[in-house]
């Protein structure tokens, strides 16, 4: 535990995301840090992507998840897990508890694509389908358990999932050195505030700056207001940025360490996708690009800078990701 400036306890510091990043080691991948000559072009400035859509899963969820299922004690892991998600979390959870040998539950809802709940079935954990009209996965998630002693792992306001995605940026570092400004995708703030604890900790002067999508800028409210602002769902491609607040425990975080959110639109994220596959050979999801589509959109006079990137996921049907680019 660190304590703010304002004497207020933040949930992790930057010896949480060493401590997630010595259990990771050897179980999560060293995710590689691109470079392209034309995005340098592009944005007049450097850019190191730290790419993420590369990780186990396909996203930078898998550290979260398991650096919080590493930490269970004895008992917890005797009885297992339980996650409530439709989308990278799920997997995230599934594949983790598989490696530690562990019983997953993982609460979804019943319109979810096949793809999904075949996939997260596929890595060994048993689905509940709920309604997600008429039932509260939160309360199902919770009965489930009470009746059968699992702990439930949020996708984002924990501080070893906040932690084991600090690690995202903590390898950043390591390899592309000191930036002048840090550019992080944001839904409920869990990699947000994981990496912004790396950024304070190792290079103070490094601006960190989260994007969300312009449909759905609760955190850009959030951080003007000094409080936790929730709206409806947002309608916007990003659908891993679909979350409709920031979480007590992440916005702790972002308030102390980030610096600005900045938004991007669907066209931009678009536009970003469309780039990453045809200039860089990268498949990269909606959400994944909401960093990409800031630093091209150059939202602040960010000309000369050196830029890190997190591109931090990439799955999305290949059906659905043809159709999003083939548009007009
Ligand atoms: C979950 C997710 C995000 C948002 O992460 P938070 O920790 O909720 O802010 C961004 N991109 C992808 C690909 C995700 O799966």
């Amino acid at each position: 535990m660190q304590h703010s400036a304002g004497g207020r306890a933040l949930a992790i510091d930057y010896d949480d995301v060493l401590s997630a990043q010595r259990r990771l080691e050897g179980v999560a991948h060293r995710t590689p840090v691109l470079r392209s000559a034309t995005a340098d072009a592009r944005a007049q400035a450097t850019l190191h992507f730290k790419a993420e859509h590369l990780q186990r899963i396909g996203a930078f969820k898998f550290r979260g998840g398991y650096n919080a299922l590493d930490r269970f004690d004895a008992a917890q892991q005797r009885a297992g897990v339980v996650a409530f998600s439709s989308g990278n979390h799920a997997q995230a959870i599934a594949l983790s508890a598989r490696l530690k040998a562990m019983r997953a539950v993982i609460v979804m809802p019943e319109d979810a694509p096949e793809a999904k709940i075949a996939a997260t079935r596929g890595y060994g954990a048993e689905v509940v389908l709920y309604d997600r009209y008429t039932e509260d996965r939160e309360a199902l998630g919770r009965g489930l358990a009470e009746r059968e002693g699992l702990t439930l792992v949020p996708p984002f306001n924990h501080p070893h999932v906040m932690a084991g995605q600090g690690t995202v940026a903590n390898e950043l570092f390591d390899e592309a050195g000191e930036l002048d400004l840090l550019l992080v995708p944001l839904g409920g703030g869990g990699l947000l505030s994981g990496c912004a604890t790396v950024a304070r900790a190792r290079y103070p002067n490094c601006r960190v700056i989260g994007v969300e999508p312009e449909a759905g800028n609760d955190g850009q409210q959030s951080l003007a207001r000094d409080a936790i602002v929730a709206i409806d769902t947002p309608r916007t491609i990003a659908d891993g940025a679909q979350t409709a607040a920031l979480g007590d425990l992440t916005f702790g975080v972002i308030r102390q360490c980030v610096d600005a959110i900045v938004t991007v639109s669907d066209a931009e994220l678009v536009d970003a996708m469309t780039f990453m596959a045809s200039r860089m050979k990268q498949f990269v999801e909606p959400t994944g690009c909401l960093a990409v589509a800031a630093a091209f959109a150059n939202a602040e006079p960010w000309q000369g800078l050196r830029i890190g990137i997190v591109i931090s996921g990439g799955n999305v049907d290949p059906l659905r990701f043809a159709s999003l680019i083939a548009a007009p």
